[in-house]
């Protein structure tokens, strides 16, 4: 991270806090361990960060279609998946706190008491499990889904037919997904409760390496495009000792977090592993045949499978930013244009009712366009550093001259510029400056 914020962490959780980006969840009842919610500013992002995804995943092209399947399922997708029997942690306990902790993120040293004296591990299986319906017991038994890939898998056949694509093509989807992960922390890193953004591409075997590098280089430009320094982002390729049993090649996109990398994405080539397994539980054929080879194969898939509340916490940390203006620290999130919560901020130079009407009708111009922000209370300066705080790209200054010239103030995040102009052409100019 830049060297400048040491604490830089605690910067964000503290300003997600006062802001109202991140609150902790049910905090007047204490506060629910490891989840949040996600207040006024932190809805709007998340969901801008979610926006993002769709419009460079499935709107910019023709090739992915977007989906969205149930949270609960029956235990037969995970049985066919996999996911009953593997998807597990291992979990110890200390002997001597009695603290319990995920094996293979503690190198052997208990984080709470410093013993190195644990139970051997068990397999912790990560899925939420209840059941559907006032009778609790056997047949009853449904799970929230731990990733949306699932959904994919299962729903192959039903768009295949539906949408008349051939592979190569995608199906996507973003949504929330549950994991009961043993030691959740980090903020919004590792939550048991979270929204993921996941494809699946579905492509002919033989052009599967192809288009794993295809999305590698793709989903890292994302992130770049969206506006994360190089410095801060790299590819990391999984060794062979780490690869799930299916895959023939995973590469996580991975971001300089306060405490050293971690991962933001996962891209793995998955062979035809998940179609092949559902066809064998389902009895249902989900392979493909080509009219013009005469051939009939089971796709091969990429996935690019991204966390959408991490990386929103990635945003955030890489946009922070202080300096200093004529003696005061400023800060200023540099987020990208996109991804603001705000677009713009309305501020009328004083209280005054003629100012105010004034105000409202601009404000009113910029709604169905952009997300506004309205502001009158404090002094000018004071309402552009809370914008700066929240990333607003621009702000809006309403004046008394206004009133008579009918122009107004445009004043720029990143170079703090003013410009005087017709409120005529405020549209065309930030609809230009915001694309
Ligand atoms: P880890 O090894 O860190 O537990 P994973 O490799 O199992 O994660 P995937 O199953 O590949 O993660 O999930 C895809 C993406 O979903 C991750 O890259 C991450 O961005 C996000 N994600 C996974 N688990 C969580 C979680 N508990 N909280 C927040 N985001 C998560």
């Amino acid at each position: 991270m830049p060297a400048e914020f040491p604490d830089l962490f605690d910067r964000v959780v503290n300003l997600s806090k006062r802001r109202g980006f991140v609150f902790p969840s049910a905090e007047i009842y204490g506060g629910f361990r490891s989840t949040y919610d996600y207040g006024p500013l932190g809805s709007l992002l998340l969901r801008n960060v979610k926006e993002q995804w769709i419009r460079s995943m499935v709107q910019e092209r023709d090739d992915v279609l977007l989906i969205d399947v149930a949270i609960l399922a029956p235990p037969a997708v995970f049985e066919a998946s996999g996911h009953l029997a593997n998807f597990t942690d291992p979990l110890v306990d200390c002997r001597k706190c009695n603290s319990r902790w995920r094996e293979d993120q503690i190198n052997g040293v208990c984080p709470t008491c410093g013993s190195t004296d644990f139970t051997e591990a068990r397999a912790f299986n990560l899925m939420f499990k209840t059941h559907a319906g006032p009778v609790e017991g056997a047949g009853a038994e449904v799970y929230l889904r731990p990733e949306t890939a699932q959904g994919m898998f299962v729903n192959f056949a039903n768009v295949l037919t539906t949408s008349r694509k051939k592979p190569p093509f995608g199906i996507a989807q973003v949504g929330k997904s549950f994991r009961n992960e043993i030691t959740p922390g980090n903020f919004v890193f590792r939550t048991r409760e979270f929204e993921q953004m996941e494809m699946e591409f579905f492509v002919p075997p033989a052009e599967a390496t192809q288009w794993y590098e295809y999305w590698i280089e793709q989903r890292y430009n994302w992130y770049v495009n969206l506006g994360i320094a190089e410095s801060l982002l790299r590819i990391r390729p999984h060794d062979a000792d780490e690869l799930s049993h299916y895959s023939s090649g995973t590469s996580d996109v991975e971001f300089s977090f306060p405490w050293g990398w971690g991962e933001l994405e996962g891209i793995a080539n998955r062979g035809d592993y998940d179609l092949t397994q559902h066809m064998k539980h389902s009895g249902v054929k989900l392979d493909y045949f080509d009219q013009v080879t005469n051939e009939r194969y089971t796709p091969y898939c990429i996935e690019p499978a991204a966390g959408a509340t991490r990386a929103m916490m990635a945003f955030l940390l890489a946009a922070y930013d202080e300096e200093d203006v004529k003696g005061e620290t400023r800060m200023v999130l540099r987020l990208h244009h996109r991804l603001a919560p705000y677009k713009v901020a309305v501020l009328p130079l004083s209280k005054k009712a003629e100012l105010s009407g004034k105000s409202r009708e601009v404000l009113k111009l910029l709604q169905p366009h952009f997300m506004c922000d309205y502001d009158e209370t404090q002094a000018i300066g004071k309402r552009y550093r809370r914008q700066d705080e929240i990333g607003t790209p621009f702000c809006i200054t309403v004046d008394f001259d206004s009133l008579e010239d009918n122009q107004v103030t445009l004043r720029e995040r990143d170079s703090m510029a003013q410009t005087r102009l017709p409120i005529s052409d405020l549209l065309p100019t930030l609809r230009e400056r915001l694309s």
